[in-house]
């Protein structure tokens, strides 16, 4: 049988967070970022959720590499999870990034081949021959793939805007983008994230100048900045203001710490060491001296500015003296949480700035204009949107449609696609497994079954029907019923109850231990069939059936 060059998509399509492709030919197989995403709220007591790997574990012996095209979490925050189920494919990826999953992997215990790729690289998988662009990002060292395939040129844009001012000087370079697109790209995926937006995006340095100006017009106040740990140029930048403005700097929160330490350590960062000071060390500087910059932009429930405030943080009392800076956009999902946290810090007497009052974030993903920058520069014959939920897809189809691409060459993918990319266009072939692996702790896996009962159990409460049978005679005697969660049942409610259950028991045949299912199976029946008709309410029922 002729090889085939096929794509196949485990994440990132049809939802924001969680990216993951596959690209394989033949006996090879690599991976272009293992993301994962955080649970949605009916997801109960989930950590986080990362793809589902069956296909990647069934065809284990092929996957050669992973490619991680930039970090954070959402495209190598379920690294880990793989190298639990595989070790042998070597990661490539930029320096940031690799170092963020050094640090995830020594967590986990796990370690990885891993090789530094940069801007012009050139390595070798087999067949394919991938060669790394620099792009601009929320993040530093984010880059987009060329693969060249038996089948042609396949780029691969990761995640990326288009900033001619960026805090590093590392501009896109378009001259190496454009002589690809010259030489022949067969198939682009593109970052569709931000596809409904129109024009460009700001510049990282533009919102700079914002912090600067709150800085310069706040001198006798105390500053906090809640922002992305991950967005090292972000807090270049407020370390450079901060050293401007004579103020030290508290790092506070634990992921804010870690990366500003590892920033240092691959000379991302560049700062004067005295300028850091410890939450003790704090203490001693005047409040209009210092700038804390803080996890929790999110309004993640366990962050630094969430506990702040509530009240709780142990070093931290945020009052009518401070200035709070929220340089962070919501993801999708997230909105409520921080604007629980924007009116606590409000009642709590600070004032907050946040990016629907001033220019204080901006976003990493393209806008339409820069879509079109990159579609222009790479001038794919075929198309495939990804990063986005099923309606950003859908636009930046339409974007590349006008921009002269036929309707007949894109693509629009859903989860666990694998599509052909034959010689004639694209194919779709039968799906792949994909979905969605939760982590709740230790546990791994498919986990729906147990949310379900959360979901139930939060919504409906339980009931318990403890049913005892005499060890004698097997005779059931009146059942004991005990409710958590529920609105409480009237003594006469309980006593029709029990009197049902039991009578529901005795019609039962054989009544004996050994028939313990028959006696549950009755006892949930009668018990929903009651509380349906008392108050439509659908608690878990928990039947237990003993011998006394
Ligand atoms: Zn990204």
């Amino acid at each position: 049988m002729a090889k085939k060059l096929k794509i196949g998509f485990l994440g990132g399509v049809g939802e924001i967070g969680k990216n993951m492709t596959v690209i394989e030919y033949g006996d090879s197989i690599i991976v272009i970022d293992v993301g994962l995403t955080f649970p949605s709220e009916e997801m109960l007591g989930v950590d986080v959720v990362i793809p589902d790997f069956s296909y990647l574990v069934e065809n284990k012996e092929k996957v050669k590499a992973v490619i991680c095209t930039h970090g954070p979490e959402d495209h190598i925050g379920a690294v880990p999870y793989l190298f639990q189920v595989m070790d042998q494919p070597t990661i490539f990826g930029s320096t940031l990034t690799l170092g963020l999953i050094r640090a995830k992997l020594e967590e986990f215990g796990l370690k990885a081949k891993m090789k530094t790729v940069t801007s012009g690289s050139e390595i070798s998988i087999d067949c394919f021959k991938v060669k790394f662009f620099k792009v601009c990002h929320s993040i530093a060292g984010a880059l987009a793939v060329a693969i060249d395939t038996p089948q042609g040129v396949i780029f691969h844009t990761g995640d990326f805007k288009i900033d001619h001012t960026p805090i590093d000087n590392e501009k896109m370079d378009f001259a190496a983008l454009a002589d690809l697109g010259r030489k022949g790209v067969k198939l682009m995926l593109s970052d569709s994230t931000n596809a409904e937006r129109p024009g460009h995006t700001i510049s990282e340095r533009k919102v700079g100048e914002s912090i600067s100006r709150i800085f310069a017009a706040h001198t006798g106040r105390r500053i906090i900045v809640a922002t992305f740990a991950s967005n090292l140029h972000r807090i270049q930048q407020i370390l450079d203001i901060a050293a401007a403005n004579n103020r030290r700097v508290v790092l506070s929160g634990r992921s804010v710490v870690k990366v500003v330490e590892l920033g240092k350590t691959l000379k991302l960062l560049r700062y004067d060491d005295s300028l850091i000071v410890n939450e003790n060390a704090m203490k001693k500087i005047p409040p209009e001296k210092l700038c804390i910059i803080c996890t929790g932009s999110q309004g993640e429930r366990v962050s630094a500015l969430t506990r702040m405030a509530a009240g709780e943080h142990p070093s931290i009392t945020v009052g009518i003296k401070d200035n709070v800076i929220i340089s962070a956009s919501a993801i999708p999902g997230n909105e409520k949480s921080i604007y629980n946290v924007i009116n606590s810090l409000y009642r709590l007497g600070a004032e907050v700035i946040y990016s629907a009052i001033e220019d204080v974030h901006t976003s990493g993903h393209a806008h339409q204009e820069e879509l079109k920058m990159m579609l222009s520069l790479i001038n794919p014959k075929f198309f495939i949107p990804v990063h986005g939920e099923f309606r950003h897809l859908k636009i930046h189809a339409g974007i590349a449609q006008s921009m002269g691409i036929p309707k007949e060459n894109i693509l629009l993918p859903e989860l666990g696609w694998s599509i052909e990319v034959a010689k004639d266009g694209l194919k779709k072939l039968d799906n792949i497994k994909a979905g969605n692996a939760y982590v709740d702790g230790d546990a791994v896996g498919d986990l729906e079954p147990v949310i379900k009962d959360r979901r139930q159990l939060s919504a409906d409460g339980f009931i318990i029907v403890l049913l005892s049978l005499s060890v004698e005679n097997g005779k059931p005697s009146a059942p004991e019923i005990i409710t958590r969660g529920m609105a409480a049942l009237s003594e006469e409610d309980l006593a029709e109850m029990k009197k049902q259950v039991l009578g529901a028991v005795k019609n039962i045949k054989y009544i004996n231990s050994d028939n313990r299912d028959a006696i549950k199976s009755a006892i949930r029946r009668t018990v929903r069939r009651m509380l349906y008709s008392i108050s439509q309410s659908t608690p878990m029922i928990v039947p237990i059936v003993v011998e006394k």
